[in-house]
This record gives C-alpha cells, structure tokens and sequence, in this order.
C-alpha cells in the first residue's frame, strides 16, 4: 500500500491526479497510490479535480489545502496523511521548499520542472543538486525532472545510449506543438513560467562550453512528423544541464521549440510594452509584477482543452556512432489534444506533463527505482519508464532520419 501527496492543483495536477485514479482503480484500491491526496493553495481546485476523478473512476482522493512554501505546514501535511512520496506539480518556485519538507519528514519527492527564484529568470539545477548528500544521509531519494521535457526526453536519451548507439555524439531535442486553441495568445503551462521562459536567452552547450544567444535568434525549418514543417527556435532548456553530464561522450545537446507568428507577434508587442517584466512596479500607489498580472488576463492553461485540436510532437534527433557507423535517429511521440481531453479533460502539454509525473513516482513507490539522494531521471534505468509511457498512453516511436539539423 502506498500514498502519494500531490501538490499543485493546476493543468498538470489534474492529468496526475485522473492518472494516479486509474491506477488504482486497476489495482482494485491496493499497491501503488492506495492513498491519493490532491493538495494546493486553492483548495476549491483541488475538490473540483477531485469530483472529476471520483465521476470518471470510481476512486476518491482526499484534498487539502496548503501553502507549500511554509515548510512546518507541509511537513505537518505530510506526516498527517502519513506520505510516502510528494509528488510536487506546483511552480518551480516552491521546489527547495517541498524539499525541505520532504527531508524534515523522511519523504521521497519528485518534480517536473527545476528551482526558479522568484526575483531572476534563471532556472538551474545547482540549488536542488546541492540537497544531495542531506538527501543520500537521509536515506530518501528526489527525483528531478520526471515531466515531458524535462523527463521523457531525458529518458529517450538513456534509451538511446543503452540499445541504440555506442557512442551518441550529438543531441537536438525538438518539441513542437502543432495544435491549435482557437485562442488570439494563450501559454500551454503556466503563462508566468513559460513567458520567463521564451523571453530569455537561448543557450547550447557544445565541447565543455555553454554558448548565449539572443532570445528567438537562431531558428530553422523541421519537419515534425504528422504534422508538417514548422519553425523552430533556438532556446535554452534545463535538460540540457543534467545531460551534458550524464551522456559520457556527447560534443553537443541544444533544444528547439517551435512558435506561430501570430504567438510570437503578441510576445513581442507585450514584452516592449513592459508586461513581460518580472520587478514590481507601483500602479495606483501598490507594487504590482506585470507579469503576474498578465496572467491573471490569460486563459488558464487547464482550460484550454475544451476545444484543442491537433497533435504534438516531442522528441530526441541523436546522432552517434553504432558498430563504427555513424546513425542518426529520432525517438519521438506525437499526442493528440482532443484525445487527451477526452480522457481526462487536460490539453496535450498538461497531458504530456503529467503521466510521466505519474510514471516516475510509481516506479519509485513499487520500488523498481530506488537511488537514495538527489537523482536526474536519466541516471535510471531507461526500460520500465519506457515501457510505462506505452501502457499509459505516451507511446513513443524510433526512426532512423537523415535530415541534418544545422
Ligand atoms: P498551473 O499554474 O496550472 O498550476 C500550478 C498549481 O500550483 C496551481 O494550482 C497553484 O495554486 C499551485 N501553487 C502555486 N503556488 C503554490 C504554493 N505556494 N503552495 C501550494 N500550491 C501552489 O501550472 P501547470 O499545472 O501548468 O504546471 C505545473 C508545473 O509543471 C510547473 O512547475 C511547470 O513548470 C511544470 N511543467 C513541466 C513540464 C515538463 O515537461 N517538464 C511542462 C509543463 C509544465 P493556485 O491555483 O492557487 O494558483
């Protein structure tokens, strides 16, 4: 028997939460997530997911409401539902925080995105890197980065290095979502995050060295398949930090995301007006972050799913050497919007994000993973994730492909 504690009650909370339920209910109520509780800063969300699940499986999962950035209160949470793993599908923001409760309380933990501070647009590892020896000692194991991209990508990448290739030289993630909202602008996850996201700079690593480029400054055409040529751009993508490291042999990873223009139209316009600005500034006499408050103006990313069409498709182009050949291959998936909302009522970037959060956190509760300490996903072993993202409805195809991303 074991219990999850899921903390965010957003687009990706309520993909986790219908897809830890299903588990159950296949389970009949024992193993894996026996217990499930939804908790977030609104609790009104998380009842609301909680009757959608209850409607579309049969299982009930308990909510509670929390401030995930008072370490005493989550700790108390936790030992209250009695936790075995939190499963943290809030911001990036509240990841040290969640960390520290999980240490105080002797919890595994898993994310999907890494630690950003709220005043710098900056998201790196090294502020949850630097928890892996407290985390080791405590006998506890936290699991980075168990999303779409971060999380599967990675995963293809252990993949390819454990069946497909001696030596992978080369790596281009390509992530493109060819489906359409019938919105003017709206952010597919959180609009604060992905906005702070896009608006910085691009970043590659090649030969031991990271290189800058300007935000959206690099782009070339990619041919997705199912859905046709698309531009994408240049970006950086914290992946790329673990993998540069974990992949022993590789000389270069970018990432590349594909956008409309109408999109890149509307960012750009808000960012010279100032609305993409992340310090407060004082309106009518109080500080607000425009930012922030554009979000508020946005559709929320959960709601976009009504009336989504269309495919995404994600994945890794490698290029390396196999019995002294060189190949080239691409390990992608395409996932289709409207599918997604009939399963579960999310778009496919929420859809994408949460089963392998799922995967990832049952893996560790029915311990076929286990690493005591602060791992990325892509020290593990690549099969049973693989082989979970087939059963759960991500399935992933490999094809050989020539075409040379410049
Ligand atoms: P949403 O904004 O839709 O949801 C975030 C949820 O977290 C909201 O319910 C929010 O509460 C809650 N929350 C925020 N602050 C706190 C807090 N202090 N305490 C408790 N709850 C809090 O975001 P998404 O669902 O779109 O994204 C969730 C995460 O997934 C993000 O970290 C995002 O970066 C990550 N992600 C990862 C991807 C990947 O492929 N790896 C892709 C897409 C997203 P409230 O409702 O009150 O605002």
């Amino acid at each position: 028997m074991s219990h999850v504690l899921i903390i965010g009650a957003g687009g990706v909370g309520n993909v986790v939460a219908h897809k830890c339920a299903m588990v159950n209910a296949e389970n009949q109520g024992v193993g894996t997530f026996a217990k499930i509780t939804l908790a977030s800063r609104t609790v009104s969300k998380c009842q609301t997911i909680a009757k959608d699940v209850f409607d579309a499986t049969g299982v009930t999962i308990d909510t509670a409401q929390i401030d995930a950035d008072d370490v005493s209160a989550l700790s108390d949470l936790i030992q209250r539902v009695g936790a075995d793993l939190v499963l943290n599908v809030a911001l990036p923001y509240q990841d040290l925080h969640i960390m520290d409760a999980c240490l105080a309380t002797g919890t595994d933990y898993l994310d999907t995105a890494n630690y950003e501070p709220l005043d710098v647009a900056k998201f790196e590892y090294h502020w949850q890197w630097a928890y892996r020896d407290r985390f080791k000692d405590a006998g506890i194991m936290g699991l980075l980065g168990s999303g779409f991209d971060p999380g599967v990508t990675n995963v293809y990448c252990a993949y390819a290095a454990k069946h497909l290739f001696d030596e992978i030289h080369e790596i281009d993630i390509v992530d493109c979502n060819g489906g359409d909202h019938g919105k003017a602008f709206a952010t597919n996850f959180n609009p604060e995050i992905n906005i702070r996201e896009i608006t910085s700079k691009g970043k590659y690593w090649q030969d031991g060295n990271w290189h800058e480029t300007e935000p959206l400054s690099v782009h070339q055409t990619f041919d997705f398949p199912n859905i046709g040529q698309r531009e994408m751009y240049l970006m950086y993508h914290e992946e790329m930090e673990s993998l540069c490291e974990n992949i022993k042999g590789l000389k270069r990873i970018r990432f590349w995301m594909t956008f409309g223009q109408e999109y890149l139209t509307h960012l750009r316009v808000l960012k010279n007006v100032g609305m993409t600005r992340i310090d407060p500034v004082i309106y009518q006499g109080r500080p607000i972050v425009p930012l922030q408050f554009l979000k508020a103006m946005l559709p929320e990313p959960g709601s976009l799913g009504e009336n989504y069409q269309g495919l995404t498709c994600i994945g890794c182009v490698i290029k390396g050497v196999k019995n002294g050949r060189v190949i080239q291959k691409f390990i992608y998936n395409n996932c289709n919007h409207a599918a997604c909302y009939r399963e579960v009522k999310a778009q496919a970037v929420g859809y994408t994000t949460g089963v392998p959060a799922m995967i990832g956190a049952k893996l560790i509760l029915d311990g076929t993973w286990r690493m005591d300490g602060v791992v990325n996903i892509e020290q593990l072993d690549p099969d049973p994730f693989m082989q979970g993202l087939n059963t759960y409805g991500l399935p992933w195809q490999v094809v050989d492909i020539d075409v040379d991303i410049k």
